[in-house]
């Protein structure tokens, strides 16, 4: 007896006819030199500690769920939108240029994080941490209600790398119930000198995430705190800050 496989859809808009490619755009990949290389996927653990590390074919590293139209229309449109800022970023260039152009255009930057991040947790085989809807959301223009999106520089250029975990503390009014089920992710990427944290937890309430000591790209722009926003490296950024639930 054959079970017939639901036929897959595009995790934006549901469209069948799927695209064949990379998560990363290839402007992306080009630039980090890894269009044919192997790059080791980690998985890190709730403390930020690998529990798991192989080789993967990077350029084999295809979403599969994401449909020609999505592809070649609006993620094309973004990706054309921010490529020459983030490489300048991603290569320390033109700092106070690009901070201008964060200030005006945070919140598209902010898709651009997003998008990679959503795709990274659907492509990889870690398991499902970003809920549907945010798929939805992002096709229709908006980036979901309790997601916060932060910026920092790395002292180490590396190639990529990335963190994805259910997230870390949660500060809450004692009058608050614990909510063990309540949908919640961080995922951080790092590329060349740049990171990028997308942090999601589902509130009935209100949250905050505190996070000094970052640009907050989303979803308000601005600088966090005195300190230094450059670290050591991507698990001082990922493990950084607390997000804060409160009435
Ligand atoms: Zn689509």
């Amino acid at each position: 007896m054959s079970i017939m496989a639901k036929k897959k859809a595009c995790v934006f808009c549901g469209n069948t006819n799927l695209s064949n490619e990379h998560i990363f755009a290839q402007w992306l990949l080009k630039e980090l030199g890894i269009l044919e290389k192997d790059v080791t996927m980690t998985h890190a653990g709730f403390a930020g500690i690998p529990f798991s590390n192989r080789k993967h074919p990077f350029s084999k590293l295809v979403n599969g769920l994401v449909c020609e139209k999505c592809n070649n229309g609006w993620m094309s449109q973004l990706e054309e939108e921010c490529k020459h800022h983030i490489i300048n970023l991603m290569n320390l260039k033109e700092f106070k240029e690009e901070l201008k152009f964060l200030e005006e255009h945070h919140e598209k930057v902010a898709k651009w994080a997003f998008k990679n991040v959503i795709l990274l947790n659907s492509a990889t085989n870690y398991r499902q941490l970003v809920p549907a809807e945010h798929y939805i959301s992002l096709y229709e223009g908006n980036i979901p209600a309790g997601v916060f999106i932060d910026l920092a520089f790395c002292k180490k250029d590396i190639t990529i790398e990335w963190r994805q975990t259910p997230g870390g503390l949660v500060i809450k009014n004692k009058s608050l119930p614990i909510r063990l089920a309540a949908s919640r992710y961080t995922i951080t990427f790092q590329i060349k000198n740049l990171l990028m944290k997308v942090v999601f937890y589902d509130s009935e309430v209100n949250t905050l995430y505190e996070s000094k000591g970052v640009l907050r790209l989303y979803p308000q722009f601005g600088v966090n705190g005195e300190s230094d926003i450059i670290y050591n490296d991507i698990d001082q950024f990922d493990l950084h800050g607390a997000m804060h639930e409160y009435i």
